[in-house]
């Protein structure tokens, strides 16, 4: 394709993508890219208003109805999908230095993220023509049957935290079944959703099927979120934003789903292996600095075992080091000064409250100024109503709370609005059975945290972490809509 992408004073100019073509916005302004490690400008996007998005919804209208994609045999769909899972994997370490670069996560987490990318499109490519409908037996006579078809023009507004995965999720499920989407990814992180789109059309995408505007959520998303030309909404990113993309759903009367972030636990019972646990525990929380919806940012701790964890925990957050992307430290840059800013915010008021900090790790000495680092933290005993043990910090901050029994175990468990993720470590299969089945959460791990798979695992929240399912095969439904057609043959 013809990309936009030149260079001027070291910073990368990046477009936004619309019918296939890499282009400014309207009106020719632009939003710069600061790279967290160190704080500096080095890449530009457009900053898309309402007048990119109508552009660029009208385009994905044209292409439904016209580009050869929702009527496109779905094998031939799942083929240009495999394609481009394939050039994902061809670019694959410049697409890792740029996630990486864009983002502040160690590049070992940048290549990961990229790896899931590909995979994505690779399921969703295999799956494309594997999705059945029903028949209903009904009266005689008469033969029903269900068929599933593309809601038509699809809205994505992707965050800034894993933004190769989640564009990956959303586009892979939503162009499979033969939607046509216009998508709005973070302006904090962007960078690998625009050339991922770039490649798409490299793969054979139809131009318009899959459109790229990027700009200010309040702008740009907001401009999405609103427009009457969707079919149907997808949002991931905070509470906030998400109540107000239901409501412009509600009012253009379209479905959505949203994914909200959580407050997941993580069950420790004295029986468990804690050899085994505490690394998985750690990791859980220091992943992409802690800015992940589904991080493990509350341990519940049996009290027998209590002392022995803070001890264990206290020694392995002292060790943990951050620092630039591409030094691949333990923890990588927050994605955004506003980002740390939260952060230290719940770590000071913690501290206020007379909240023990058990173990705090650092920041590499020779890490470059103007970076957004936070230090790794572990804190407890955590009230089960503090600040900590409820929101949502997004940064490297786990939360030490202890319980008496499994009943109590699953009352503090549940004890938040969201209810996303969850772990249980315990040895006894039958107590891990029942604390799976009592706690409220769209996912839950038994001895394992986040590992076992991931794209073919339906993924969403229960409670307030949000609604609808994406990744796995059930995705394909939620990016789907059932028709049933009744023959009278006589
Ligand atoms: P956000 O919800 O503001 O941003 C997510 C996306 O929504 C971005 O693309 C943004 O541009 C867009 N957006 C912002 N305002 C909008 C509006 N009015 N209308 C439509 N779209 C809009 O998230 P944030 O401010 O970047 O982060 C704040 C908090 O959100 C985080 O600290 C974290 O708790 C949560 N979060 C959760 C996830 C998750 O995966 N669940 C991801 C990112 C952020």
């Amino acid at each position: 394709m013809d990309h936009l992408s030149g260079t001027e004073n070291g910073r990368v100019d990046f477009g936004a993508v619309i019918e296939g073509i890499s282009c400014p916005s309207a009106t020719g302004a632009t939003i710069e890219m600061l790279a967290p490690s160190d704080g500096t400008s080095f890449a530009r996007i457009p900053r898309c208003d309402a007048a990119d998005v109508g552009r660029a919804v009208v385009c994905a209208r044209n292409a439904l109805e016209e580009a050869p994609w929702a009527a496109m045999p779905a094998v031939e769909r799942g083929r240009i999908l495999s394609r481009l899972s394939a050039l994902i994997l061809e670019n694959f370490e410049e697409l890792a230095a740029l996630e990486s670069r864009d983002t502040g996560k160690p590049l070992r987490q940048g290549r990961a993220d990229i790896t899931a990318a590909a995979r994505y499109f690779e399921f969703y490519g295999g799956a494309a023509d594997k999705v059945h409908g029903d028949t209903i037996p009904v009266q005689e006579g008469f033969l029903a049957l269900t068929l599933r078809e593309p809601h038509g023009v699809v809205g994505s507004i992707v965050p800034w935290n894993y933004p190769a995965q989640i564009m990956a999720r959303v586009a892979g499920a939503s162009l499979a079944m033969g939607n046509t989407l216009v998508m709005k990814p973070a302006e904090q992180a962007c960078l690998s959703v625009i050339r991922i789109a770039e490649l798409a059309l490299d793969a054979g995408l139809p131009p318009g099927v899959w459109n790229i505007v990027t700009g200010f959520g309040e702008e740009a998303g907001a401009a999405l979120a609103n427009h009457p030309g969707l079919d149907f909404l997808t949002f991931t990113g905070s509470p906030e934003v998400g109540t107000l993309v239901q409501e412009a759903a509600a009012r253009n009367r379209i479905g959505c789903t949203l994914e909200l972030g959580g407050k997941s636990p993580q069950i420790l019972f004295a029986d468990a292996d804690l050899k085994a646990a505490l690394p998985v525990i750690v990791n859980a929380i220091i992943q992409n600095c802690g800015q992940t919806c589904s991080a493990g940012s509350r341990l519940l701790v049996e009290e027998a075992i209590f002392t022995k964890v803070r001890d264990c925990l206290r020694d392995r957050f002292r060790a943990l080091v951050a620092g630039p992307h591409d030094r691949d430290l333990d923890l990588g840059a927050l994605v955004s000064a506003e980002q740390a800013a939260r952060v230290e915010k719940y770590v000071r008021e913690a501290r206020e409250a007379g909240i023990a900090l058990i173990g705090e790790g650092s920041v590499a000495p020779d890490t470059p100024e103007g970076g957004f680092y936070s230090k790794a933290r572990v804190f407890g005993p955590v009230p089960a109503d503090a600040p900590l043990a409820q929101e949502e910090v997004f940064g490297p901050v786990l939360a030490l709370i202890p319980f008496v029994d499994e009943a109590e175990a699953i009352r503090i468990a549940n004890e938040t609005d969201y209810g996303l993720v969850a772990g249980v470590w315990t040895t006894d299969g039958q107590k891990a059975m029942r604390v799976a089945r009592h706690v409220r959460s769209g996912q839950v791990f038994v001895n394992a945290y986040g590992a076992g798979g991931g794209v073919e695992l339906p993924f969403g929240g229960m409670k307030k972490s949000g609604h609808g399912r994406e990744k796995g095969f059930e995705a394909l439904n939620e990016f789907s809509t059932l028709k049933t057609v009744v023959f009278n043959h006589g």
